[in-house]
């Protein structure tokens, strides 16, 4: 136990220690001090990755969080449209397709989940946020489909993880003046 005196000398355990408050403070608490405290950056994108823990889709886990002034907005993760049952539940409709022959990496349109990012988006439009000038943190870069609505959403900055390998998106938000950045861990 630590307290102080009425004169402010450091008591530990009821006696009297010579040892200076920041130097006890110190070894008490040296874990956390070795820690280095986590940039605005990394803490939304952690959040982001927490978020994306919730994703149905069995094929591609996605989490977005919107954040303006450093204060969280919206989040979303893949998921399927409300009431609808989830890929998790019937299945991706991506492996039914690849079942009968169709090519990996195409028609990720048919999948029955929302991306993380326009989930987000759209969890702005339903609470009437306005996601003008914010900043998206996605753990995948996002896709062709999602950087559009990106783009419209306001969204000024994007800030992601892991590489989903489109560069459609990438050239498009160039183009648009969205600011696209990968966060290494
Ligand atoms: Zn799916
Ligand atoms: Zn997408």
């Amino acid at each position: 136990m630590i307290k102080l005196d009425e004169e402010g000398t450091l008591l530990v355990g009821g006696q009297e220690n010579n040892m200076e408050f920041e130097e006890l403070m110190e070894q008490k608490y040296s874990e956390r001090f070795r820690k280095p405290r986590v940039s605005w950056d990394e803490y939304f994108m952690k959040i982001a990755e927490i978020v994306s823990e919730r994703t149905t889709c069995l094929r591609l886990r996605g989490g977005a969080v919107v954040v303006k002034d450093k204060r969280i907005i919206a989040t979303g993760y893949n998921g399927s449209a409300r009431g609808l049952p989830h890929c998790s539940q019937v299945g991706c409709l991506k492996d039914h397709l690849e079942l009968k022959g169709i090519p990996r990496g195409t028609g990720h349109e048919s999948c029955r989940a929302i991306h993380a990012e326009e989930n987000a988006i759209l969890q702005c439009a339903l609470h009437g946020i306005s996601s003008d000038g914010a900043t998206m943190y996605a753990t995948v870069s996002p896709c062709l489909a999602c950087a559009k609505s990106i783009i419209n959403a306001g969204i000024k900055r994007v800030v992601y993880r892991s590489d989903y390998d489109d560069d459609a998106a990438f050239a498009l938000f160039k183009e648009a003046g969205v600011g696209i950045e990968k966060l290494e861990e």
